[in-house]
């Protein structure tokens, strides 16, 4: 089925696939090999269209300028790996990303085998993090971690003894819908009081709007448009609203994790995404709120670090996901 492509370098014999990660505001795409070097990274804007054939037209050229920019060619690699925005039909690939409303149901998986002649394998792109994490960055040697973002939305993957956590129907993960507050704001799930509902970046800009209109005085004020960023470099300016929304985000996170980590003995949890870039603004609050709630002896040894991978996270994550699913790289052993 794979075409016979193997080289050796540095005295190992390594395989190369094509790596994409489609999110609601950028794509990324580069070819990454089996030790986790990543070549010809490229990135641009998600287009904002409604027409799912001309997303999928952007979605090629990426891959053609990261396959151009690799020095690779099709016969040179083994498949392709994606990591996209869910929710989406897993295995069979279809895909209708929340933040992407031109693909509703779209056969992403087919579409990419169909046009490259290559075995594809698409999941969640929270899920690629967290085994991308696992694979090369904060998450190496955990026995039982949990990756998340906490961005645009809150997503995670689980990787407990080294294998990818898919559950039922691949959604394993989706702390994002974890409820923190049972009269909390409203979520885009149709819950109440979900994390993603207190901590993602559209959810800090709505607390802020709120505190503003009940006349909290803020350097946000007049601020156009509020989003989740403006919040982060007001705190980081010291502005008290945007300090104190940070650390209410940060201590929702915590007190999700005293849970997960009683539900599932977590050695770990990586955190990366826009909003735990503010640092400790998010992460002393967070681990101050985990200490009060996880009581247990072996909850309180849970560490709670930032991501490593940076913007290459989602195509090293999306080359994770089809290495694992292949067999044909091992990620790694917890540390004994
Ligand atoms: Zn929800």
């Amino acid at each position: 089925m794979f075409p016979r492509a193997v080289w050796e370098r540095e005295g190992r014999v390594v395989a190369r696939v094509l790596a994409l990660d489609i999110g609601g505001t950028k794509l990324a795409a580069a070819v990454v090999d089996t030790t986790g070097q990543v070549a010809g990274f490229v990135e641009r804007p998600t287009p904002v269209t409604a027409d799912s054939a001309g997303l999928f037209a952007c979605v090629q050229a990426t891959l053609a300028t990261a396959l151009q920019a690799a020095g690779a060619s099709l016969s040179d690699l083994r498949g392709i790996g994606v990591g996209c925005g869910g929710p989406m039909g897993y295995p069979e690939g279809r895909v209708s990303p929340l933040n992407i409303p031109a693909w509703r149901d779209f056969p992403l998986r087919e579409r990419l085998a169909a046009s490259y002649g290559l075995p594809v394998w698409v999941d969640n792109d929270a899920k690629a993090l967290a085994l991308g994490e696992y694979w090369q960055g904060a998450g190496r040697g955990a026995r039982a971690l949990l990756g998340m973002v906490v961005s645009t939305g809150v997503g995670g993957g689980l990787v407990l003894e080294g294998q990818l956590v898919h559950g039922a129907r691949g959604n394993a993960g989706h702390i994002g819908h974890v409820i923190v507050r049972p009269n909390g704001p409203r979520c885009g799930c149709g819950a109440r009081g979900c994390l993603e509902a207190i901590a993602a970046g559209p959810s800090l800009a709505r607390a802020a709007a709120r505190a503003l209109r009940r006349g909290v005085p803020s350097g946000l004020q007049g601020c156009a448009p509020l989003t989740g960023q403006a919040v982060a470099a007001a705190a980081r300016a010291g502005d008290p609203l945007a300090v104190g929304l940070l650390a209410d985000a940060g201590r929702a996170v915590g007190r999700v994790l005293a849970s997960a980590a009683a539900l599932l003995d977590l050695d770990r949890v990586v955190i990366g995404g826009g909003v735990s870039q503010a640092g400790a603004l998010v992460f002393e609050p967070l681990r101050g709120e985990l200490a009060r709630r996880a009581r247990l002896a072996f909850t309180r040894e849970l560490t709670v670090v930032p991501a490593q991978l940076g913007r290459q996270a989602g195509v090293v994550g999306a080359a994770a996901l089809f290495f694992q699913a292949t067999h044909l790289a091992s990620l790694g052993s917890p540390t004994p």
